[in-house]
């Protein structure tokens, strides 16, 4: 994938299998995965309730166009977690924000959609636009190349935890949908301030837009997200990544107002006038949702978040106390299995003050040398993050080696 080659700037490793936390690569060489693909697969690699639930779906078929039995399983887990009772079943995370989009427009018939610097909801072209803040003279544009002008131009970006700034996006009463990660984890962590998602749901709910959390990468450091976290009341939320370990699987919850109106609006062919645009022919399908249905009844438990939380709480202390041994000006990022080298003295609240930590010189010269010493250590702008497959001994041998990697930075 011409993606993460371009991310990694050395040589690809090719895979050839993998236990637990560890892959091996087509050397041979052993190594413990802090990235965990991106969040997309934390049930770790080799045999595993999710592996063998999808050896025995794969065997009664892949694909049906119609739904299995998992698929209620699933909607009825994801809304037990959430309190979000209506679902629908994407390809991806991309996919999911790409119809919560469609369908927020659709529903309010407005065009706009706020979004907050530093985010990143997947290669699609309504959210891949920088700029267009209310009031400033940067119109939005789009982030890459190969993405469309028209669609950048309804992009408002804004700060994170800034809730002045949301108001005045939202005073025109043109926003369709405000898609926020309830914590930004593109770009290092930055953690919500106390009661701006609340307000966030209700200001948007107060000027007649939808609000959207996007849990992709959240849904991995809580139990039912940061949504039941924080018991928050938002229009959708949308899920991929870690949901399928590593089974292409995105998912979107609804109100049931908005449930409804995508029910009155279905894509029905003999009808006059077309409905919503929205599905796909493997989305949603009995591989998936074979998958995600061993996942969330036999791996990520309650109990199973409790277990990583308190890794992660390992992971960070450990961070810490070695930026401290070193009198470093850093910190550690730290949210349940989720840890990091803030390098910065305090902890970020917008993308400005997340970009520090964002070293991707720093980060690959970390990455290299870990590699070298078997611990596959995470892109420039996660984790290291710990997974349902990791131990203890795992943890503090990334400690050890991290600790090593900062006594050669010194000299
Ligand atoms: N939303 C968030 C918050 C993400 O971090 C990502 C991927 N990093 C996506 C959506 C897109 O996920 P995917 O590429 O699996 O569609």
């Amino acid at each position: 994938m011409a993606w993460m080659a371009g991310l990694f700037r050395h040589p690809t490793l090719f895979v050839t299998g993998g236990k637990g936390s560890r892959f091996i690569d087509a050397d041979g060489i052993s190594l413990i995965d802090f990235n965990l693909a991106d969040l997309s697969n934390t049930v770790g690699y080799g045999d595993n309730p999710v592996a063998q639930a999808v050896a025995r779906q794969a065997a009664r078929g892949a694909q049906f166009l119609l739904p299995t039995e998992d698929a209620l399983v699933v909607a009825e887990a994801l809304a037990d977690r959430t309190s979000m009772p209506f679902w629908q079943f994407t390809i991806s995370a991309s996919t999911a924000n790409m119809e919560a989009i469609r369908i927020a427009r659709t529903i309010t018939g407005r065009q706009k959609i706020v979004l907050f610097d530093g985010k990143y909801h997947g290669h699609i072209d309504p959210t891949m636009a920088e700029g267009g803040a209310p009031g400033s003279s940067i119109a939005a544009v789009p982030e890459a190349m190969g993405l469309s002008p028209h669609e950048a131009a309804n992009a408002v970006n804004i700060p994170f935890n800034d809730l002045t700034a949301l108001e005045a996006a939202l005073a025109e009463g043109d926003v369709a949908l405000v898609l926020v990660e309830p914590a930004l984890s593109n770009c290092s962590l930055v953690l919500p301030k106390p009661e701006f998602l609340q307000a966030l749901c209700r200001m948007t709910r107060a000027t007649g837009a939808l609000a959207a959390l996007d849990e992709t990468h959240t849904w991995a450091m809580e139990y039912g997200g940061f949504t039941r976290m924080l018991a928050l009341k938002p229009d959708f939320i949308t899920l991929g990544k870690g949901l399928g370990s590593g089974i292409p699987l995105g998912a979107y919850g609804m109100t049931p107002e908005i449930a409804e109106f995508v029910q009155r609006h279905r894509d029905v062919d003999i009808a006059p006038t077309r409905g919503l645009a929205i599905g796909g022919t493997t989305f949603a399908n009995a591989l998936a949702m074979a998958a995600a249905r061993a996942m969330l009844t036999e791996v990520a438990t309650i109990d199973a978040y409790q277990r990583i939380a308190t890794l992660g709480q390992r992971m960070a202390d450990g961070i810490d106390a070695m930026i401290a041994a070193r009198g470093l000006p850093w910190r550690a990022f730290r949210h349940g299995p989720r840890s990091g080298f803030c390098l910065t003295p305090e902890l970020p609240l917008t993308y400005a003050e997340a970009k520090p930590s964002v070293n991707p010189e720093l980060s690959d010269a970390r990455r290299v040398f870990m590699a070298n010493r078997g611990i596959w250590d995470a892109i420039a702008t996660a984790g290291p993050q710990v997974s349902f497959a990791h131990s203890t001994d795992d943890v503090d041998l990334y400690l050890q080696v991290a600790a090593s990697f900062l006594d050669n930075l010194e000299r």
